[in-house]
């Protein structure tokens, strides 16, 4: 038996982790030292963590809690399927009821013709499958050399060798011999950083012309997709100018590309619908979910796919592609309850109609602190960028997430979890936050943005 519980004290918790857990995206020498922040229970959009503090999750997780903390339904489903049927595959040609009765509400949910769905367990695998199934499809279609994909620099699209790949982290291509062969990468449509004095629509039309720049470099007889999330998530919840999507959709039908709609994070109610795709009016060949697909309740990932696409790779023979738990019967089932939840409690209306119009208009506050150059949101997802001076959108003097890590530092002594990257502070809150924690957000956000601004006069940043 285990005795490792929640009744063991903190430091001891803590230095066993230290001891064992190597944490991904971390200093593991350097978090030995502090001893990392031990969480014991959720609840709601709340965290217990083993101190019994509470903290409101900003972050819903990694993005993925939608319907928040706490559903026993969900518990109740796993539990019941674990019974029923623990495991079985869905390689040579068995299927089971949880795969099929997922598979047909998410062709239900999904937009257009996407009424197909490849299953993965995580995003960063459904990005790999995309990458060997967008390959495929051209050469089953005749067109082998249509071969690269288009992603953009500072993109998150996983940490597997393909999603890294795709994804445009300097940081992660220089670890482990990064990125693979044939991805190519234009700009991101990030204003606020980059785009200078240009106003903000004319910078929209020019990075999403730098993707038909792109494909008349590479031709586009050697270009298979351009994949992209309709709002950057983790490289800083950058909202594109109205221009962009529709340029880019136009650039991708005109040249044969297919278009890759990363909805890891935007899908399933985040951005006020069910999938980003349908907020910015773009029709992807091929959707990537994970996260809010099972609330982070079980892993569970895949790739939404177009009849045509779906036809023609499943004409040309066996696709020599899948994972052991592809279409796992324990996440489908738990999906399928979250996925109940969400339509029958209307969650997404009520973010829609409710809380994200009220988020954005206390969002929208924040602009007032000294601190703010922009307050953006959207759905239930938003950002802060810091800066020392508003009018010109400067950067700090001192190197870029110095000040980003002060004030998530404060928001972590205050109990509130809001991330930053580099010297913006993010949050994804879940769709089930009330009005009620909205304010609290807010007051915790003001708290700490305050005492930022108090470390940073006093250390001589500002
Ligand atoms: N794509 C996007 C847009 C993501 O945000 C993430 C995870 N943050 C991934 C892919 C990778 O998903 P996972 O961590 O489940 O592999």
């Amino acid at each position: 038996m285990n005795k490792i519980s929640n009744h063991l004290p903190t430091n001891e918790l803590q230095a066993l982790d230290a001891a064992h857990h190597m944490h991904p995206f971390t200093a593991n020498a350097e978090l030995a030292d502090t001893g990392a922040l031990v969480i014991t229970r959720a609840d709601g959009v709340n965290l217990t963590d083993s101190e019994g503090n509470q903290i409101l999750d900003a972050m819903s997780g990694l993005w993925c809690v939608n319907i928040g903390y706490g559903r026993t339904e969900l518990a109740d489903a796993a539990a019941r399927q674990m019974r029923e049927l623990p495991y079985y595959n869905t390689f040579f040609q068995t299927t089971h009821v949880p795969a099929i009765a997922l598979a047909s509400k998410l062709a239900e949910l999904a937009p257009h013709d996407l009424n197909n769905v490849f299953y993965a367990c995580s995003g960063s695998e459904a990005n790999d499958t995309n990458i060997r199934l967008v390959r495929h499809y051209w050469a089953a279609k005749g067109k082998p050399t249509k071969k690269t994909i288009i992603s953009r620099h500072n993109a998150y699209h996983g940490s597997t060798m393909g999603g890294a790949s795709l994804g445009g982290m300097k940081g992660m291509h220089a670890q482990g011999g990064l990125p693979i062969p044939d991805i190519d990468y234009i700009d991101q449509p990030n204003w606020y950083v980059e785009g200078g004095d240009t106003d903000p629509a004319e910078f929209g039309l020019e990075r999403a012309r730098q993707l038909e720049t792109k494909i008349a470099e590479l031709g586009a007889d050697n270009v298979a997709a351009f994949i992209a999330e309709p709002v950057q998530g983790a490289g800083g919840v950058i909202i594109p100018p109205e221009t962009y999507w529709p340029e880019i959709q136009r650039i991708c039908d005109a040249h044969e590309i297919l278009l890759i709609a990363d909805e890891v994070i935007c899908g399933f109610g985040r951005t006020g619908n069910w999938f980003g795709s349908q907020t910015f009016g773009i029709k992807p060949d091929i959707m990537t979910i994970a996260k809010g697909l099972s609330s982070g309740y079980a892993p569970i990932g895949g790739s939404m796919v177009s009849d045509e696409v779906a036809d023609v790779v499943g004409k040309a023979g066996e696709f020599n592609h899948g994972y052991t738990y592809s279409g796992h019967p324990v996440s489908c089932a738990v999906a399928l309850e979250n996925l109940r939840i969400l339509e029958e409690e209307k969650l997404i209306e009520n973010v829609r109609e409710n809380t994200a119009p009220y988020l954005a208009k206390r969002w929208a506050e924040l602009e007032a602190h000294p601190l703010v150059g922009q307050a953006r949101i959207c759905g239930m997802m938003g950002a802060l960028a810091l800066t020392p001076d508003k009018a010109s959108r400067a950067k700090f003097a001192s190197e870029v997430g110095v000040v980003g890590l002060i004030c998530r530092n404060r928001c972590f002594a205050n109990h509130l979890i809001m991330r930053h990257v580099g010297d913006q502070m993010i949050i994804s809150p879940p769709l089930t936050m009330s009005r009620a924690d909205i304010d609290r957000m807010i007051e915790l956000a003001v708290k700490s943005l305050d005492e930022t601004l108090v470390i940073m006069r006093a250390e001589g940043l500002m």
